[in-house]
């Protein structure tokens, strides 16, 4: 990935390494959403990953709006709770960017993250802070853009690295937004579960991105 682009197979390199460490850290998923919410956001990720990956093996790999429309249409019937169709937005918004598409440079990257961003918030509602994914995935974007200089590779390493800090940042907050929202102050004191699989996502896209 020398050249600064993203092909359709790294993309699908991407969701496969996804749908890896989603299962890998399901456990994980579920523990974190014990504390604030109903312990299935690990079950519902890894239901959906699962479904996806399954679908990927046979699908063309010409078009990266074609895939990524898969992955969102995929995860929006099969991932459920309130993260299923927020992830199916991110992923859906992200298609329309890079539909018909063979391969997309870093432009297209980042106008395909801040379409996702924008899809999850304007179905959500949720701002900066209210303890939820945007919480990782708003600070990814903002260090993807102020990534310059650096080689694609590295500006995904640290958007994912951003992603990480943002979803550790949950910890203290107080969920405004989503099931975590009903414990109130009590929701304080618990990393955020779907900042957490935002974060995983990110990380497996610097890690196909990297190779
Ligand atoms: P549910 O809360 O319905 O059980 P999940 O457990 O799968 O669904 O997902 C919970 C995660 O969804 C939360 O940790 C949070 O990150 C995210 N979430 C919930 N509501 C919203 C919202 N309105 N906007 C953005 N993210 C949200
Ligand atoms: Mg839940």
């Amino acid at each position: 990935m020398e050249s600064g682009i993203l092909n359709a197979d790294t993309v699908v390199q991407w969701i496969e390494r996804a749908a890896e460490v989603i299962e890998e850290n399901e456990k994980t998923l579920t523990e974190l959403d014990a504390a604030i919410g109903d312990s299935d956001h690990g079950a519902n990720m890894a239901r959906g990953f699962s479904a996806v990956r399954g679908k990927l093996a046979e699908f063309p790999r010409d078009d990266i709006g074609a895939i990524l429309k898969m992955v969102g249409m995929t995860l929006l019937s099969t991932v459920g709770g309130a993260s299923g169709p927020l992830y199916g937005t991110l992923f859906l918004e992200a298609a329309k960017i890079s539909a018909g598409k063979p391969e997309i440079d870093r432009v297209v990257i980042l106008q395909s993250l801040a379409a996702g961003l924008a899809g999850i918030q304007k179905r959500g509602k949720a701002e900066p802070l209210d303890k939820t994914m945007v919480d990782a995935l708003g600070p990814a974007i903002r260090a993807f853009e102020g990534a310059e200089g650096v080689s694609l590779a590295e500006a995904l390493a640290q958007a994912a690295e951003a992603a990480r800090l943002g979803a550790e940042a949950t910890i203290p907050l107080v969920a405004r937004k989503g099931r975590a929202s009903y414990l109130g102050e009590r929701s304080a004191g618990h990393q955020d579960p779907g900042a957490t699989s935002m974060w995983l996502l990110l990380q497996s896209l610097a890690e196909a991105g990297a190779e």
